[in-house]
């Protein structure tokens, strides 16, 4: 068998592991559709963020669910119709935000964020994009002393995780962005977290270093994968435009489709479900900026400043893949960074809508198939895809080659849901 390996799917995820395994000798086609850094990996709000190992399904969302349940709060949108068809999952989501599987899981990502973190700075630098990355944190923002207190838990795991983050009052908050409203008494700084100004260009140019490396990018629709018959390789793919491709080996890395596609072509089922988000650029008014993205924890939304515009991205909405796009989480953080931020007018002529895509435990899956030798799953990325494809490549590579993986990997065990 060859070391040809085909991977699908030109977002972070899967441009991160076509450039590592391309590194290690492995001879890489990656294909996309829409060509790199087009969808999620597009859309998000740019943050490399040290504090993301605190998933949404922790121990404090016992706590939170009847504000969220009852659409009382901008952090969640969902449809009925939608939680009661997926409720295995819905369960599932549930039954790990308590203490032990939380704690496993924010292990688990910690580890695979501090790994991402260098390969990030690693590959701009090798891009010649260092100047899209922002390493001066970003600010998490309390409009009152209760709310902060309230955020207690989530200072706990920091401390005991390393996290570094500072407490700021009002004072310290201007001091770091003069253009906010006084309206937040507290806030909290993670300075370690970095940030970049448009992180479709930032896949584009990964993808670009692999192919100036000799790696083969195809724009293609992967169409159908299945076990190759009468050839030394082990796996056949179907594409609209270029035939019929044969790998020793493929990695699955296509963010949301992942999990369509596994079902429809191999009848591999993922537990993925949906958290839906929208974002808006949006003109600041006068000579207003942010230096860093924010997190307005009342409204539930981040503001990034992006060389379009300043990004404001929405909380989550539990709705199938593709449903039609809902207009008022979007307006409720509108109305909420307006009271925050002097923002002007809105950019875009429709929202942009993204699905990240979640696994009950709120870890990826990194790892081989169960039962498909050849075939590897670098998906699931949740909220924090942007910032661990690097990490989850490092893995799944080492995987790959016989290696023991520098961080657990058991943690992302594809089998681990049976
Ligand atoms: C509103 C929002 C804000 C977010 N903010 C952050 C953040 O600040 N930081 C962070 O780390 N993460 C953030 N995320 C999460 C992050 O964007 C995702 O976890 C990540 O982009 C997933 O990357 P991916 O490569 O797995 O998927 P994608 O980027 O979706 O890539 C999948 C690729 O597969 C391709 N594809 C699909 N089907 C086919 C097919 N049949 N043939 C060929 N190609 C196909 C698509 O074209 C696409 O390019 C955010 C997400 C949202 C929605």
């Amino acid at each position: 068998m060859s070391d040809s390996v085909i991977v699908l799917g030109a977002g972070m995820v899967g441009v991160s592991c076509a450039l590592t395994l391309q590194a290690r000798g492995f001879s890489v086609t990656l294909v996309d559709r829409k060509g790199p850094g087009r969808e999620t990996s597009w859309g998000n709000a740019g943050v490399l963020a040290t504090s993301s190992l605190i998933p949404f399904n922790n121990p404090t969302l016992w706590q939170a669910l009847p504000r969220l349940l009852t659409h009382r709060s901008p952090a969640l949108r969902y449809d009925p119709w939608y939680a009661l068809t997926r409720l295995p999952w819905v369960v599932s989501f549930l039954s790990r935000a308590r203490a032990r599987p939380f704690e496993q899981t924010a292990v688990a990502l910690d580890a695979l964020i501090r790994l991402s973190q260098p390969l990030h700075r690693q590959w701009m630098q090798e891009a010649g994009e260092l100047q899209r990355l922002r390493e001066n944190g970003w600010l998490f923002l309390y409009r009152s002393q209760a709310a902060f207190e309230g955020a207690a838990a989530a200072r706990d795991v920091y401390a005991c995780h390393g996290v570094t983050a500072e407490v700021l009052d009002a004072d310290g908050l201007r001091n770091l962005e003069p253009h906010l409203a006084p309206i937040f008494p507290r806030a909290l700084w993670l300075p370690g977290s970095a940030s970049v100004d448009n992180p479709g260009a930032v896949v584009q140019a990964y993808a670009d270093l692999f192919v100036a490396r000799g790696g083969r990018l195809l724009i293609d629709e992967a169409r159908a994968l299945r076990p190759a018959a009468d050839s030394t390789e082990r796996w056949s793919l179907s594409t609209a435009h270029h035939g019929v491709l044969l790998a020793a080996q493929v990695v699955v890395s296509l963010g949301p489709w992942s999990r369509g596609a596994l079902q429809g072509w191999l009848g591999i089922r993922v537990p993925m479900a949906f958290e839906r988000g929208y974002h808006m650029h949006h003109a600041p008014l006068g000579e207003a900026s942010l230096g860093r993205p924010v997190y307005d924890t009342a409204g539930a939304y981040v503001l990034s400043p992006m060389n379009q515009g300043l990004r404001l991205s929405t909380g989550v909405e539990w709705a199938a893949m593709d449903a039609p796009a809902r207009g008022d989480q979007l307006r409720l953080a509108q109305a909420a960074a307006r009271q925050a931020f002097p923002l002007g007018e809105a950019l875009d002529e429709q929202p942009w809508l993204g699905a990240r895509p979640t696994l009950p435990d709120s870890r990826p899956h990194i790892g081989a198939a169960p039962g498909h030798p050849g075939l590897w799953l670098a998906l699931g990325h949740q909220h924090i895809g942007f910032s661990t494809g690097p990490g989850t490549a490092a893995v799944l590579a080492d995987l790959m080659q016989g290696r023991r993986p520098t961080i657990d990997a058991a943690p992302f065990d594809p089998a681990r849901f049976g």
